[in-house]
């Protein structure tokens, strides 16, 4: 008997257009970006300025722009593959400052060494670096 398995595999519209539709509560990140949750996909979006919406685990060109302004710290589900969160470093922050933002953020997220969560910082040298 041959059976047609329609159900067996269906992507949602967002997949092939990359067109994400926000759907429900909207929070805004640290550095003002829009975080969502796709209607279609279910997964989590962001957005600078609310009309193009990128995956939060993707590669955003406008958040990778604007992480290049100033350094910042990542958290990020590695499990996952999702950043949970970003903090931005001030400018001419010392390593104390550094390690003290880190000791914070690391009790926020519930970090822990050989953990699921992990904390990354970029810093806005090492970008220029990549770029050049
Ligand atoms: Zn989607």
């Amino acid at each position: 008997m041959f059976t047609k398995r329609s159900d067996a595999y269906s992507l949602t519209p967002c997949w092939f257009t990359r067109v994400h539709e926000p759907d429900g509560f909207r929070e805004r990140d640290d550095d003002g970006t829009l975080v969502c949750t796709c209607r279609h996909c279910r997964k989590r979006i962001r957005s600078r300025e609310g009309k193009t919406w990128n995956l939060a685990d993707g590669l955003d060109l406008d958040a990778l722009a604007a992480s290049c302004i100033s350094s910042h710290f990542s958290v990020i589900d590695v499990e996952e593959g999702m950043v949970l969160a970003r903090y931005k470093v001030p400018p001419n922050s010392d390593e104390l400052v550094i390690a003290d933002m880190w000791a914070t953020i690391a009790r926020k997220h519930g970090v822990e060494a050989g953990g699921d969560v992990e904390i990354r910082l970029v810093r806005h040298e090492d970008v220029l670096q990549k770029r050049h």
